[in-house]
């Protein structure tokens, strides 16, 4: 072990002389008042995360919460389109201020910042961590019942950062049939377990295609396991959507918020967004 040097903020060692926990937790912007911070994961890209995002936050705005998504996939953010926001952030020495979707939900994304949101973000990590932290830092995001975090996929730096950083509450996971769902629910659930904050639920996307015709639901992308991986990781709360076009269009034409489904009432009901 190195000689000690006192210096408790920049030593991992767990000696007798470090009196209190490290805390890494960024304070809130002077005007903001976030209660429940809800990380949205995946272990790839397109599984669905934004899309869980959008409908959860939809469906908390519907309910009368004071809502929020912090758009923390910075190289991929899809947030903006889906709901067809066109205003872009302003601020002023208070901080930036979010743009606010027809339903109210107060939207950060890096798109919303960029004069011209289809150039490539080609950052070095560092750059992009620190954007993400002023986006909980710097934002005047007023008072906010609860804030989604759409996080970018795997279990990087930028989920690292959110999750020390950021007082996040609950992780909900969204995986697909197709993916090797045991691992990559095994990995967040024990980042999770590590960094301290519950997984408070598993939703499985694209799950099945509902049979116009019959109602039959068809497994395309294979059986689900959804049920038994979350009883394996005791998670208490899963939630399975179908493959739907109409949210693919919905979602392209920036009109997430009008779509609507009951599969993620059970998430709602246990992050306590019920009224
Ligand atoms: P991620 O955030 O994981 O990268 P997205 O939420 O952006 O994934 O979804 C990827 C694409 O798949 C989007 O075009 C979205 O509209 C579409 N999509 C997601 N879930 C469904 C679904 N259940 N039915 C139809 N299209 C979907």
């Amino acid at each position: 072990m190195a000689e000690c040097n006192h210096d408790c903020a920049n030593c991992a060692s767990n000696c007798a002389d470090r009196t209190s926990p490290q805390s890494f937790l960024a304070a809130q912007n002077s005007r903001s008042n976030v209660k429940n911070v809800i990380a949205v994961v995946s272990g790839k890209g397109g599984v669905g995360k934004s899309l869980v995002t959008s409908l959860l936050a939809s469906a908390a705005a519907r309910k009368g919460f004071s809502t929020a998504i912090l758009d923390a996939d910075i190289t991929g953010p899809s947030i903006p389109k889906a709901f067809g926001l066109k205003d872009k952030v302003t601020g002023d020495e208070e901080g930036m201020y979010p743009v606010q979707s027809s339903l109210g939900i107060k939207v950060m994304s890096l798109n919303l910042l960029l004069d011209d949101d289809t150039a490539p973000v080609v950052w070095r990590s560092p750059i992009i961590t620190s954007s993400v932290k002023q986006f909980w830092t710097d934002t005047v995001w007023g008072d906010v019942d609860y804030m989604f975090v759409d996080m970018p996929p795997g279990t990087g730096d930028v989920p690292l950062t959110v999750f020390q950083s950021l007082p996040v509450s609950g992780i909900v996971i969204v995986t697909t049939p197709q993916e090797l769902v045991e691992m990559i629910v095994g990995k967040a659930v024990r980042m999770a377990g590590l960094l301290n904050v519950p997984v408070v639920a598993l939703v499985e996307n694209m799950s099945y295609l509902e049979c116009p015709d019959c109602g039959k639901k068809i497994p395309v992308f294979g059986e689900s396991h959804v049920e038994q991986t979350a009883e394996k990781f005791g998670i208490d709360t899963f939630a399975r959507i179908p493959i739907d076009s109409t949210i693919a269009k919905a979602s392209d034409e920036g009109m997430i918020e009008r779509y609507y489904g009951t599969w993620l009432d059970g998430v709602l009901e246990k992050i306590g967004a019920v009224r």
